[in-house]
Formats: structure tokens, sequence, C-alpha cells
């Protein structure tokens, strides 16, 4: 692998899985039920000399880079390690990340108690709950080993977390899959219900050679009509919670920058790191073929520098790869909103990641109507 000189990497975030099994079994995770079986090869928990080599890197990259990047904890679920095993990662993650460097777990809510959040709020760290929709959303697809819908649980967790001393800190917000046979009003009003913060509402992983669920062609656009409808309520709402995805593309198009991957012309730098401390890609990509989450020389921290990683042509070409090579894409009049997608969501067997993303047609029309409700209120748009 050819290592360029050692520069600012201009690393934004670090993802890392901390476990690598799940209390839950959501039908639609691509981690445990998209063919791909790397999970069970690994073990259950990072272990303290994986996590005393990320640290190291970790440490590295502050003293290299100007800017501060983030940490997202991830799984499997990250509540499964416990209160010892928390604390430690915490801890070591906290010895080497100044307070201001963000550090949050992504979790399903089920293991939420007071005192994981006290170690959450002895370490400033922040906690996103995933729950897709009031019960019969949520139950549909997020379910048990047993099939039996997790709601219940998860809403009891996020009643913890809510009423934590240090709620205003520790709830950073929900993350959402959205199913395009719900009604996005009735699933907004949940979630202000809630009283999350802010919601990141996600498309179904899927792809031109497998569709995502409820999508009927490349050329329908039932999640497009729900986005729409979502706009609706949420530019009508006086007090609207933040939802990052159309926050985004209403900034992308008053001249703004977005603040996440998967949309709009900045490129994202975004590391993955397994529970075993391999340097992987977006695991989202296990939804496309059997290992696209792998680079082709895989290295680990536990022997490497993940500095000296950010600096090698293999992660630069990944990098690369945010953007779309289509000619659809690269002739597109939104190409500077939509981006052409997440890299997941452009694969078929046929070009590889050379197509449109498969939510072309749904992006599209979300475009063209918040283009239509800013022209409303005279913004001035690109
Ligand atoms: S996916 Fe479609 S809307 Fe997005 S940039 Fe490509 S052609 Fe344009």
């Amino acid at each position: 692998m050819a290592f360029e000189a050692q520069i600012d990497p201009g690393l934004d975030t670090v993802l890392v899985k901390v476990a690598s099994r799940c209390n839950i079994n959501c039908t639609y995770c691509y981690v445990y039920n998209m063919g791909d079986d790397n999970w069970a090869h690994l073990e259950k928990f990072m272990t303290p000399e994986t996590i005393g080599a990320l640290c190291n890197s970790l440490a590295e990259i502050v003293v290299r880079q100007r800017k501060c990047f983030s940490i997202v904890l991830h799984g499997g679920e990250p509540f499964l390690l416990g209160e010892a095993r928390l604390r430690f990662l915490l801890k070591s993650l906290r010895q080497v990340l100044p307070e201001h460097y963000p550090i949050s777990i992504q979790t399903n809510g089920i293991l939420i108690s007071w005192p994981i959040l006290d170690i959450c709020s002895k370490f400033k760290v922040s906690v996103a709950v995933s729950i897709d929709g009031p019960e019969e959303v949520h139950n549909k697809y997020r379910v048990t080993h047993n099939d039996k819908g997790t709601f219940d649980q998860v809403v009891a967790g996020i009643n913890i977390l809510k009423a934590h001393t240090d709620a205003h800190f520790l709830y950073a917000g929900l993350l959402a899959v959205i199913d395009p046979l719900s009604d996005p009003v009735a699933v907004y009003r949940f979630f202000k219900e809630l009283d999350a913060p802010s919601v990141d509402f996600l498309y179904k992983d899927g792809n031109h050679t497998k569709l995502p669920l409820n999508k009927a062609s490349v050329f329908s656009i039932e999640y497009g009509v729900w986005m729409v409808a979502l706009l609706e309520i949420y530019i009508n709402d006086i007090n609207p919670i933040k939802v990052r995805v159309l926050d985004d593309m209403i900034k992308s198009l008053i001249g703004g920058v977005v603040t996440k991957e998967g949309m709009g012309l900045t490129d994202f730098s975004i590391v993955i790191i397994d529970t075993d401390g391999t340097i992987m890609k977006n695991d989202t990509l296990k939804s496309t073929y059997n290992g696209a989450d792998k680079f082709d020389q895989p290295l680990n921290i536990k022997d490497a520098s993940l500095l000296d990683f950010l600096n090698s042509d293999e992660f630069n070409e990944y990098r690369k790869m945010q953007r779309p090579s289509n000619s659809k894409c690269l002739n597109c009049s939104e190409l500077h909103v939509c981006g052409g997608g997440m890299i997941l969501n452009r694969w078929s067997k046929e070009n590889g990641f050379d197509n449109p993303s498969v939510y072309c047609s749904d992006q599209l029309y979300l475009i063209n109507a918040i283009r239509k409700t800013l022209a409303q209120y005279n913004l001035q748009h690109a």
C-alpha cells in the first residue's frame, strides 16, 4: 500500500463497532439479515487491547489534525457491553479526546438504564435511539429474536433517557428507517411526543439489483411521496423537530453546506473500526455484495496506524466513491443537493456503483417540492 507524506487527514467521523452482537433482530438489518456472516467470526466485544490500540491511533490524529472529529459507538448493540466494559471504554476514549470532541452512542434503546446513563454523562457521551415510529410502524420490523415487537421496551428506554438529570445533553435524538406504507404525519407527531431533539430519517437499504422494501421500481416515488408529506407538516410546524435530511437539503438549496454524507457535494472522511480492530468501509455496503465493506488490503489498528491509513491511496480512492460517477448524476441539475445519494443505493450487479441512486426519482420529487416551498417563502435558492 502506498502512503503519502502524513498531512492533516481531515477526518470527520470514526464509527466504532464496540459489540458485534445484537439483543434484537430487525428484519431489515444489513448486518445480520443480508447474507454477510462476518459478525459470527468476531469476538463479542472490543477487547481492552483493541481499545488501547484505537485510543493510541486517535491520540495521534488529535495532534496532527486541526479540526475535531466525532466518534460514534455502534454495534450490534453497544449497551450489551454492560457497565464495567462501557466505563472502561469511555474512560479510555476521554483520556485521549478532549470534551469538545463529540462522542455519541447509537442504541436500540432497550438496555438504557440510569446507571448506564450516569456513565455516559460522566464522560460526556450522548445517546441516540433507533425507533421507527408509533407502535404499529416500529413493531413491523424492529423485533426480538423471537419475532416480538420491541416498541414498549424502546419507549421505556427513551423515557429513562428523557428523565435523566442530564437529559438536555444526553438525549441526542432519534434515528428512524422510513416505511413508505406508514403515515408520515403520525410518525412526526409521535416523535414530537417523545420530545426528540432531532430525527435522522433514513431510506431503507436497497439497490438496483435488490430494490428497497416497498419500492415498486426505480421510477416509482413511494419514498419521495412520504418525504414530501413529512416536509409539509415540518414546514407548517411553528416549533419543528430538527430533521437533518430536510434541513440539509434546504441548506444546500439556499447556498449552505450539508452536515452528513449521502447528500450535497461535500466529501466526508468517515472510517469504521470493526470489533476486532479491522479498518472497514461503511458497513451499509454489506447490503450490496459480500465483502463490499472490506478494503483490498485489510489493516488492523493493532498493527497499523490509522493516521497512515487515512493518508493512503486506498482510503483516498474509497473517499472518492462518495462522488457519483454515472453520467446521469454528473449532468443532473440537482447534483449539488442530492449528491447522488448514499453509495450503497447506487449498486447494481451489472454496473457496480456506476448508477444514479435507486432513489433518484424520489430525490427529484422531494427536491422539486422543497424548491416550491422555498419559492412560497421568497427564499432565494440555487
Ligand atoms: S441520483 Fe438522480 S437526483 Fe441524485 S444526482 Fe443522480 S441523477 Fe440527480
